[in-house]
């Protein structure tokens, strides 16, 4: 039998306020516990919540970036449990009028979907047959990425609510309380975004793809630091299988807490490999709550699952329905960044760029804007994308800086790149002007004054070169003439090392092409 994995995910997004959801204290992360706390996120008896303006801001950002619909009336709800993290005993979240409902996203895959597995042959072989198809598949999409775009699937998007984030219990030795257990309460009331997808997506691959483009989308919006080791960004995974043109989907279980894009994609994988085998075996597939575990790779039983009712949800009394109006929501629209999508398409039609250039220089929103400062300040389109992505990044890697740190300004490179456009210093030359520039504030007009770095292009001088190369190559000559045109690169590089890089390339190529078919 052949399996059909279904997938939906429920990703938690940290919003960056200063303040939490429902009160004035701090947000900011690795303060001593319980130093950001006060009587509304202890949950005293008696204290009221105020809702955080920002949050919701941020939440209408979030909705309108993934083609929701933002319900102009929206109500927060308790859902009631149990934990020591959880002083109030019920959690702030929505339920029934959630802020953001029915968006989407789209997402770029390769079309292997279905999984196949030798049921009759029993666990061993089912698993086989799953991992081969598997192993198909990356490389299919290793490929994929790098012949071309694959197909574009959309992936809905259920809802988007704004909830509160619990406390942390904190297992070993507590500062000033010795050994032993202790709940910090810094996080307790943190404001979250839950954005929830429909069962739409069909492999650990488009679950990845899915939220590396969410996670991008959320950092360009500046709502989320996106942060994932902190977990800023965090993602449940309900997975399930079914057979191949079933209509019914399976059981399904939900991994909680995942918070790496390589996790991610380990415990799904894992999830479906599991369930496949257990049905193999002629078991049934549990709905339950699961772990995985960054050690093992596998996901291990939690708990069983709860149902909605177990939560007792009810409207909270102590918040009125949240009002939101057209004319803000219009506001929040016009102040949304240009998204990576459509920057994408921008780079390609308007400045002639690959799909691949428009990919990596959209990749964060400061690479971006860094590289539209030197377009706007004039720079040549294909020249900026080539050094942004070349020497500029390379550059800033080793010195473990991001691109808004960049010694060398939007101003300072454009000067440069056009110092190259003019033809006074070759591209190869600029390479050593700019690392001159990392570590100085000289302008490259100045550097390349100060070391004579200014490109020859008299053709008398080149002509001279040329001329003394020739003569003491005349073996290489004369394999030229007889046709072995690849001694061209030979000569090539004989000029520019005796020019010590300052001949200007276009020229040298001219001249020697005709001295050495005999001119
Ligand atoms: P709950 O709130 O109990 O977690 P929801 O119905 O809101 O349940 O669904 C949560 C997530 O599970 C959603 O992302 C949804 O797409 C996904 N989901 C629902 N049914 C299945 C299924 N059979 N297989 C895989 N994912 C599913
Ligand atoms: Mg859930
Ligand atoms: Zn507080």
């Amino acid at each position: 039998m052949r399996f059909q994995p279904v997938i939906g995910l429920e990703v938690h997004v940290q919003l960056k306020t200063d303040t939490k959801i429902f009160c004035g204290c701090s947000t900011k992360f690795g303060a001593a516990p319980n130093s950001q706390t006060c009587p509304v996120c202890l949950g005293m008896p008696g204290a009221l919540p105020v809702l955080n303006k920002k949050v919701v801001e941020f939440a209408i950002r979030a909705g309108l970036a993934t083609n929701c619909r933002i319900a102009p009336r929206s109500v927060f709800a308790r859902k009631n449990y149990f934990y020591p993290d959880l002083p109030k005993g019920y959690q702030i979240s929505q339920f029934e009028l959630p802020i953001c409902q029915n968006g989407h996203l789209d997402i770029e895959v390769t079309d292997l979907n279905s999984i196949s597995s030798g049921c009759q042959g029993g666990k061993e072989e089912a698993t086989r047959a799953y991992s081969d198809v598997r192993r198909g598949a990356d490389d299919e999409v290793n490929a994929g990425r790098r012949l071309k775009a694959n197909s574009v699937k959309r992936i809905g998007i259920t809802r988007i609510h704004m909830e509160e984030d619990a406390g942390k219990l904190v297992h070993s030795d507590i500062p000033g309380l010795g050994s032993g257990s202790g709940v910090d309460l810094n996080r307790a009331c943190t404001p979250l975004l839950e954005i929830v997808s429909e069962p739409d997506i069909r492999s650990a691959d488009e679950a990845v793809a899915y939220l590396r483009k969410l996670h991008q989308i959320v950092v360009y919006l500046g709502i989320c630091d996106g942060n994932m080791e902190e977990g800023s960004f965090r993602c449940d995974a309900n997975v399930s299988v079914m057979p191949v043109g079933s209509t019914t989907f399976g059981t399904r279980t939900e991994t909680k807490n995942v918070n790496s894009f390589r996790f991610v994609k380990q415990a799904i994988e894992y999830e479906i490999e599991r369930q496949i085998e257990l049905i193999g075996e002629g078991g049934k597939v549990v709905q339950e709550t699961r772990l995985f575990d960054p050690g093992t790779g596998e996901t291990r039983s939690m708990r069983g699952k709860e149902e909605a009712h177990d939560y007792r949800y009810f409207p909270d009394p102590d918040l009125v329905p949240l009002v939101i109006s057209n004319d803000w929501v219009a506001d929040v629209a016009l102040s949304l960044p240009e998204l990576p999508e459509a920057r994408r398409s921008r780079y390609r039609s308007e400045l002639g760029l690959s799909d691949y250039d428009a990919e990596v220089l959209t990749a964060t929103r400061e690479m971006a804007e860094y590289f539209e400062a030197c377009i706007a300040l004039g720079a040549p389109a294909k020249g900026a994308a080539n050094w942004v992505m070349g020497e500029v990044t390379r550059t800033l890697n080793e010195a473990g800086k991001g691109i808004a740190e960049c010694p060398v300004t939007p101003e300072r490179l454009t000067a440069l790149l056009q110092l190259i456009e003019k033809g006074t210093i070759s591209g190869k030359i600029a390479k050593t002007v700019f690392d001159e520039m990392w570590s100085s504030d000289k302008a490259p007009e100045a550097i390349v004054e100060e070391k004579g770095l200014v490109q020859v292009s008299d053709t008398g001088e080149i002509e001279r070169i040329i001329d003394e190369i020739m003569a003491a190559n005349m073996g290489q000559v004369e394999e030229f003439r007889g046709g072995k045109e690849k001694v061209f690169g030979f000569f090539v590089g004989q000029v520019m090392r005796a020019s010590k890089g300052k001949a200007n390339p276009a020229v040298v190529n001219e001249l020697l092409m005709k001295k050495l078919k005999g001119a």
